[in-house]
């Protein structure tokens, strides 16, 4: 009856076209899809809704997936309806009769007449009032002026459900009366046209690979309310979060809410379990805790390969960030948390890519040309408003959509201009100097995917494809730690034997260079309870710890000792110079990296380990940082056994290396301008040898 895994709600229009900007009251689509919340699809009319259901349903088929569509309007009528309108006493006898008799384009629909003829066959007055039309239409209320019609107000869901409207009520703020008729006519050619894929809930048993449910978003209007306070169009929130909430929804859940006994009239889907599904569509909500064992390594192993160590993180390791809906203006730099779809085509509209004449290409004679000039322009977002007519030519500037009649345009250097006539020469191509509307973008296209760290290129093109706001995932919080004795805080007087702490300053830049927010907890001695007290704190404000220093088994190196005792602790012996044993261990379900103390191997280790870690758990998912390979300006012998990471840059166009290797020199990270990466294997590198080069500007961006 269950396993979904991709979950479409529908919010649903009785009313005409809405136009090509994306706005409330119009149809919108909110699809979840294993779990991935889409941006909403705002769907212009019933025509344009009704073929992306049909592709969403022929799609999800093909790729074997379990589609559960939610439609927002009433499926049945109240009791004793359907027999009195079809004489049969099955709701699918009154979608059959609506189909014959609704007619319905983009412009425009007979719903209200076919109110008011069913209206004509009950004695009385009604059942349906309401005419939103200015003509009168026979047996159609305009006032709630109704009697002796003999059917019930409500049906049964509706009555437990504060806030519904009656299926009888065709117009007015709300109303839901014109969506029935117009929306059942849809659902039952989509039922034949995937005859034997599709069933109807409650009327059927839901053992066909979709289901069609009737959803109502009033039912999570707090959660709503919330989301629209951060700025969104209201039905495109309502169908976001119902799909999220019934496809985060564990199955036997979903189950209880399906198990309804409602044959005529239908049901709302999770009615009465309001709080639940709010709670499960919280857009604060964030995943559970990684697993205490997810450090572990395999019994036995020693020195690990850091390709080894890194698949290992890469397995091991998921966003462990909540998601938030900001504003565009506000998401750059930011990981994109659910898939972006153009609501519009770039460019909407054809229009001109420079400053000239716009004619009809067919009504060109053969050679030179003159043509008489239309009164008037068009220029960018003020069109022109008539029709050109063949043989004419207008003036257009770069941008304006091209008027009625025109195709191809001209550039104003190739003209001459007389009294209300232009004259040029012979060969312009038909379509010349336009762009065609979506032949940048098409509307309904995926332009980015979830995982994106946000670009201010990328805000264009959310822009210009007529998003406002962005789905992304809240920022990972990242905790820095230092320990050692010596270690004092810069400016203070140091006594002999103490020595500045250079790591903090260092790692809490490169945090923040990353995208990420930085929680400074400060030195620590080396002291096994003030560690303790800073762990807890780092596992309470961040998502993931950096501890520098205490990192390998020595007497001092309580970072290793604490994480340890809390039974969560990994030493992984990475085989890579300059780098100690990284300690990677779980405090309170928080990711600790225990980094080796010195300066060198500390930074190191952040970018080749610490770095793509924390990728993945802020949502980017795993990057391999972009190197290139350049000739060597150094001579280099290098043993097998460990991977190698020089302080580099490159001058000339060679990579050349810091004179010393010594991994106190805290001068040669300053220097350098990247890293020169040598393989595990034994190496023998003379000048102008090829040698992989990745500047530190590669490992920062997601
Ligand atoms: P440890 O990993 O604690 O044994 O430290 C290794 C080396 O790095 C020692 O020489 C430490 O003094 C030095 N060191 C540790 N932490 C820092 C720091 N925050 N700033 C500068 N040097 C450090
Ligand atoms: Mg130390």
């Amino acid at each position: 009856m269950t396993g979904f895994n991709t979950f479409a709600m529908l919010d649903w229009s009785g009313g005409n076209d809405t136009g090509p900007t994306p706005c409330r009251d119009a149809i919108w689509l909110g699809v979840t899809r294993d779990g991935v919340d889409e941006a909403p699809r705002y769907l212009r009319n019933r025509t344009e809704a009704e073929a992306a259901l049909a592709r969403l349903i022929e799609e999800e088929g093909a790729a074997g997936r379990r589609l559960l569509i939610g439609v927002d309007f009433p499926f049945g009528f109240p009791a004793g309806f359907a027999e009195a309108l079809t004489g049969a006493d099955t709701p699918f006898a009154v979608w059959d009769w609506l189909e014959t008799v609704i007619e319905d384009a983009p412009d425009g629909n007979n719903r209200f007449d076919v109110a008011g003829e069913i209206n004509g066959r009950f004695p009385g007055v009604g059942p349906f009032w309401f005419n939103g039309l200015q003509r009168e239409i026979a047996d159609l209320p305009r006032k709630d002026t109704r009697a002796g019609h003999g059917m019930a107000e409500r049906r049964v869901a509706d009555a437990q459900a504060p806030g519904t409207f009656t299926c009888w009520q065709m117009g007015g703020a709300g109303a839901v009366g014109g969506q029935v008729l117009t929306g059942l006519p849809v659902l039952n050619r989509l039922r034949r046209m995937f005859y034997g894929q599709v069933a109807v809930w409650p009327f059927e048993v839901l053992d066909k690979p979709v289901a069609v449910v009737e959803i109502w978003p009033g039912l999570i209007n707090a959660a709503v309310k919330r989301a629209e306070a951060e700025g969104g169009i209201r039905d495109a929130h309502q169908v976001r979060l119902l799909a999220r909430a019934l496809a985060r929804l564990p199955d036997d859940r979903l189950a209880e809410m399906l198990a309804v006994d409602a044959p005529e009239e239908g049901w709302i889907l999770g009615l009465g379990h309001e709080e639940e599904l709010m709670a499960t569509c919280d857009d604060t909500l964030t995943p559970p805790p990684l697993r205490d064992d997810c450090f572990a390594l395999p019994a036995g192993v020693d020195w690990t390969p850091v390709e080894e160590a890194l698949a290992l993180l890469r397995e091991r390791l998921r966003a462990v960030v909540g998601q938030e809906v900001l504003p565009l203006g506000d998401a750059a730099g930011r990981v994109l948390a659910a898939p972006v779809t153009a609501r519009r085509a770039n460019p909407p509209e054809a229009n001109t890519a420079v400053d000239g004449y716009g004619f009809a290409y067919a009504s060109l004679t053969k050679g030179d040309q003159v043509l008489s000039l239309v009164e008037g322009r068009a220029a960018a977002g003020v069109p022109y408003p008539g029709s050109v007519p063949p043989g004419h030519a207008v003036r257009v500037l770069t941008g304006a959509a091209l008027p009625d009649g025109v195709d191809t345009v001209i550039l104003q250097e190739d003209v001459t201009v007389g009294e209300g006539r232009i004259a040029f020469r012979a060969g312009v191509r038909s379509g010349a100097n336009t762009r065609r509307a979506g032949e940048d973008v098409e509307a309904g296209a995926t332009v980015l995917e979830p995982g994106r760290v946000l670009t201010p290129a990328d805000l264009a093109l959310c822009a210009a494809v007529g998003l406002d706001d962005l789905p992304v995932f809240a920022r990972l919080r990242v905790a820095v730690i230092s320990t050692g004795d010596e270690l004092i805080e810069p400016g203070t007087q140091a006594r002999a034997g103490q020595i500045y702490d250079a790591n903090r300053p260092m790692l809490g830049a490169l945090v923040q260079q990353m995208g990420y927010d930085l929680v400074d907890l400060g030195r620590v001695s080396d002291d096994r309870a003030a560690l303790r007290d800073a762990l807890d704190r780092g596992a309470k404000e961040a998502d993931v710890i950096l501890t520098s220093g205490g990192a390998s088994s020595g007497d001092e190196d309580h970072v290793s000792a604490l994480l340890n005792e809390a039974g969560a602790m990994a030493e992984w012996r990475i085989a890579l110079k300059p780098g100690r044993p990284l300690a990677l261990g779980m405090w309170g379900g928080v990711p600790v990296f225990g980094l080796p103390g010195n300066p060198v191997a500390a930074l190191v280790c952040t970018l080749i380990f610490a770095r793509p870690a924390m990728a993945v758990l802020s949502g980017a998912g795993w990057h391999v940082p972009q190197g290139f390979d350049v000739p060597a300006g150094f001579e280099k012998r290098k043993k097998p056994g460990r991977r190698e990471y020089l302080r580099a840059r490159i001058r000339d166009g060679r990579a050349e290396v810091f004179k010393s290797e010594g991994s106190g020199r805290i001068s040669g990270l300053s220097w350098a301008e990247g890293l020169v990466e040598l393989p595990d294997g034994p190496a023998e590198i003379r000048p102008g040898d090829p040698v992989r080069y990745i500047p530190f500007g590669s490992f920062l961006g997601g």
